[in-house]
C-alpha cells in the first residue's frame, strides 16, 4: 500500500476502446443533463447571485455521483493491488474528479488489509515484496537472524516507530523474533508441536495456510538486553508507548486482551500487524479488531466512503468494492482524483483508501468506557493503557479447550540458543 513499485510500469495499461467510446457517449449526456440544470438554476435562482453560488456547487457535487452502473462510467485503467498507487490526475479526472480502475479479481488475496484467520487461509503465495528485515533495519532494534522477512511497504513504518520509541524511552531492545513464514515453516511449525504433543491437532500453532505470518505483515516482539539476557515483551512499562502509537505508522495490536472471543487467538502482547495508517488509527482508537474492522468497512461504499482522520489530522476516504462475481475483473470507482490505495480483503472484495490532502479537526473514535474492559484513553481520546494482567493465561473455548495460539515461536525463542543479529 502506497508504495513505489517499478513493477506497476511493466503493468499494461489497456485501454478499451469500446468502454471508452460508452464513457464518452456517457459524459456528453452528463454534461448535456449539466448544462440545461445549470442553465435552469441560473435564471430561477436570483440571475447573477446563481451564476456565482450554484455553478460551483452543482460542479462539487459531480464528485458524489451515483457509481452503481454496470459499466465504467469514468476514465478506465487497468493497474494491479501491488502496482502504483498514486494517480496522476488527467485533465478529465480533474473535470469528473473521479476515474474507474480495473483490478485483476485475484488481487482480491492480496494488499496490506487482507484479513487472514481461521476462516479465510492466505491464499497468495507471492513473496515478491518480501524483504530480509536485517538488511533495512535501523540501529533502535535487533532481529534474531538474518531470515527474518517483512512485507517491503510495513519496513519503513516499523523503523519510524522503533526509532521513534527509542529516542522516547531509551531502549533499543526489542527483539523481533519471527515475521513472514512460507507455508512450509509454518507446517514444520505445526508438525513439530504435534509431534511434541503426540496429539492430532494443534492447539498452540496455527494450522498452515491461516498464519498471519504468512502475509508477511505480522511480526512478533521480544526483548534482547545489552547485557546478553532477555525477555518476553508483554507492552507493559515503557514498551506501552508501543501500543499507544503503532497505529500512528499503521501498524496495530491485533490479537487483544477482549477480543478473543473473535480472533480465536489468545491474547499476544508481542504480535503486531501492519494494515496502514488511517485503519490503524481507527482500529486502536475504537478498541475493535481487526475482524470487526473489516467487517465494519463493508458498510461504506464509494456513494457512502467513511471518512477516517488521523492524529495528523489528516482525512482520509475509505470503501469497500466487491469483487465481480461474473468477471474476472472488477471495476473500482475512485471518488477522487487524490493518491490512493487499494487492497483485497482476502474474501470477496477491494478496500480502497483515499488520501484526501486535507486537514480536519482531531477526531475521537474512542467508544465510552463503559463499552469496553481494559483501554483507558486520555483527553484526546488516545488509547492510554491496556489492562494486562488479567490475560496472560491461557484462553479456553467453551469445552475447556485451550483456544489455538499462533505464535508458538515466542514461547519457544530461546535466549542462550538464539543471539540478536544486528
Ligand atoms: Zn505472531
Amino acid at each position: 500500500m502506497g508504495k513505489k513499485s517499478s513493477e506497476s510500469a511493466d503493468k499494461k495499461q489497456q485501454v478499451k476502446k469500446v468502454e471508452i467510446r460508452k464513457v464518452i457517449k456517457q459524459k456528453k449526456r452528463k454534461r448535456k443533463v449539466r448544462k440545461v440544470i445549470d442553465v435552469f438554476a441560473a435564471i430561477v435562482v436570483f440571475g447573477c447571485f446563481a451564476a456565482a453560488v450554484g455553478y460551483p456547487l452543482v460542479n462539487d457535487m459531480v464528485s458524489v455521483n451515483h457509481l452503481t452502473g454496470e459499466e465504467p462510467i469514468g476514465d478506465v485503467r487497468t493497474t494491479d493491488v501491488s502496482g502504483e498507487d498514486a494517480v496522476e490526475p488527467t485533465e478529465e479526472t480533474s473535470v469528473n474528479n473521479y476515474e474507474i480502475i480495473t483490478v485483476d479479481n485475484d488481487d482480491v488475496f492480496k494488499g496490506c488489509m487482507i484479513l487472514v484467520n481461521e476462516n479465510y487461509p492466505f491464499k497468495n503465495g507471492n513473496d515478491a515484496d518480501i524483504v530480509t528485515l536485517y538488511d533495512e533495519k535501523n540501529e533502535s532494534y535487533s532481529v534474531s537472524g538474518m531470515e527474518i522477512g517483512l512485507q517491503s511497504e510495513a519496513v519503513e513504518p516499523l523503523n519510524n516507530m522503533l526509532n521513534a520509541f527509542y529516542e522516547e524511552t531509551g531502549h533499543n531492545d526489542i527483539l523481533i523474533v519471527a515475521g513472514f513464514r512460507t507455508l512450509e515453516q509454518q507446517q514444520a511449525l505445526y508438525d513439530e508441536d504435534l509431534e511434541r504433543t503426540g496429539l492430532d491437532t494443534s492447539t498452540l500453532v496455527a494450522l498452515p495456510g491461516h498464519s498471519e505470518h504468512e502475509s508477511g505483515y505480522a511480526l512478533d516482539f521480544s526483548l534482547f538486553f545489552d547485557d546478553g539476557t532477555s525477555g518476553d515483551y508483554d507492552g507493559t512499562g515503557d514498551y506501552e508507548w508501543i501500543d499507544e502509537h503503532c497505529a500512528d505508522y499503521g501498524y496495530i495490536l491485533r490479537y487483544p486482551s477482549d477480543k478473543t472471543e473473535i480472533t480465536k487467538i489468545q491474547y499476544e502482547s508481542w504480535h503486531y500487524r501492519y494494515v496502514g495508517k488511517p485503519h490503524a488509527y481507527y482500529i486502536m482508537q475504537k478498541g475493535i479488531c481487526y475482524e470487526e474492522y473489516m467487517e465494519e468497512i463493508k458498510n461504506y461504499s464509494a456513494d457512502s466512503p467513511f471518512e477516517i482522520v488521523d492524529s495528523d489530522g489528516e482525512a482520509y476516504a475509505v470503501y469497500y468494492v466487491p469483487a465481480e462475481t461474473e468477471k474476472s475483473v472488477t471495476y473500482v470507482p475512485l471518488i477522487s482524483d487524490k493518491p490512493y490505495t487499494i487492497s483485497g480483503n482476502n474474501s470477496d472484495g477491494f478496500i480502497v483508501t483515499i488520501d484526501l490532502k486535507e486537514k480536519r479537526e482531531l477526531v475521537s473514535y474512542t467508544t465510552p468506557a463503559e463499552d469496553i474492559t481494559g483501554i483507558t484513553t486520555d483527553e484526546y481520546g488516545n488509547v492510554v493503557t491496556n489492562s494486562k494482567d488479567d490475560t496472560m493465561g491461557i484462553t479456553t473455548d467453551e469445552y475447556g479447550d485451550v483456544v489455538k495460539n499462533d505464535d508458538e515461536d515466542s514461547g519457544s525463542f530461546e535466549t542462550t540458543t538464539v543471539p540478536a543479529v544486528g
